[in-house]
């Protein structure tokens, strides 16, 4: 189950214990948007029928990148426009059913089966308007932009700024509660393409799990993320060692070490 919060007129942000996932839905005058859609088709229904008591407004659906907490809920909200980076597309068609039985696994060992059920009858719904660098929503007297900033926590990440609110929406480029994810990130480029987000001047920022937070928080993780970006290309050029990278980084061991292993690996 989830709780509302309202960081805007018509914007607000759906958390959900699970993961301390964050999903968004943003009204306009003809429609809404629907930022991710949760981690299987279970909590996409339980999602979308909150939308509903929010909104009669027809919905479409943007997702931020292609991790299965934010995209296996898509198919609960039928047939609509889905928003993503060509990415995404090519990661949910490539590698869906991989995380489909890496997360499956990952719930049954951990003794939660319901969660891993609903993942494996979750039917894998491929965005179809793809965004490749920018894309505008009209939702009628409110536009929102959907912009792809530059490789990050994915390659492929999109964020969904709706410039009258002053709020954007980074998926898991901004991480509140806990460290960011490294494991299929872009560690050198990620402090940079934050830089860009940030200079899209919102005064709220929602995170792909976490509290909303402001322009001082995603600062102090972009510092963050060029710390651990020095500490990647010194052990790259010798002069650190790999434990020497661990003590230093701000990020517990193993996030630095996915991040270490990101690096080294292009
Ligand atoms: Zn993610």
């Amino acid at each position: 189950m989830g709780r509302w919060i309202e960081v805007g007129d018509g914007v607000l942000v759906r958390r959900h214990e699970e993961l301390d996932l964050s999903l968004g839905l943003i009204a306009g005058g003809r429609g809404c948007l629907v930022v991710d859609t949760g981690g299987d088709e279970a909590q996409g229904a339980e999602f979308a029928a909150a939308v509903r008591e929010v909104t009669s407004l027809p919905w479409s659906v943007v997702l931020t990148h292609a991790h299965f907490d934010h995209t296996f809920g898509t198919a609960a909200f039928g047939e609509c426009a889905v928003w993503a980076h060509p990415g995404c597309a090519a990661e949910l068609e490539a590698g869906g059913e991989a995380q489909r039985a890496t997360w499956a696994e990952h719930y049954r060992t951990a003794g939660r089966t319901d969660i891993a059920e609903s993942i494996e009858a979750t039917r894998i719904v491929l965005p179809d308007r793809l965004v490749r660098d920018r894309a505008e929503v009209d939702l009628g007297g409110r536009v929102v932009r959907l912009l792809h900033p530059g490789p990050g926590h994915t390659g492929h990440d999109l964020v969904v700024h709706v410039p009258d609110a002053g709020v954007v929406f980074a998926g898991d480029l901004v991480e509140q509660g806990a460290p960011p994810a490294f494991e299929d990130s872009y560690p050198l480029e990620w402090p940079s393409t934050l830089g860009g987000v940030a200079a899209l001047g919102a005064s709220t920022t929602v995170p792909g799990h976490g509290e909303p937070v402001d322009a001082a928080f995603v600062a102090g993780q972009r510092a963050e993320l060029d710390e651990v970006a020095a500490l990647c290309e010194a052990v790259a050029a010798g002069t650190l060692t790999a434990a020497e990278a661990l003590e230093r980084s701000p990020y517990p061991a193993s996030f630095t070490a996915g991040a270490l292993s990101r690096a080294g690996s292009r």
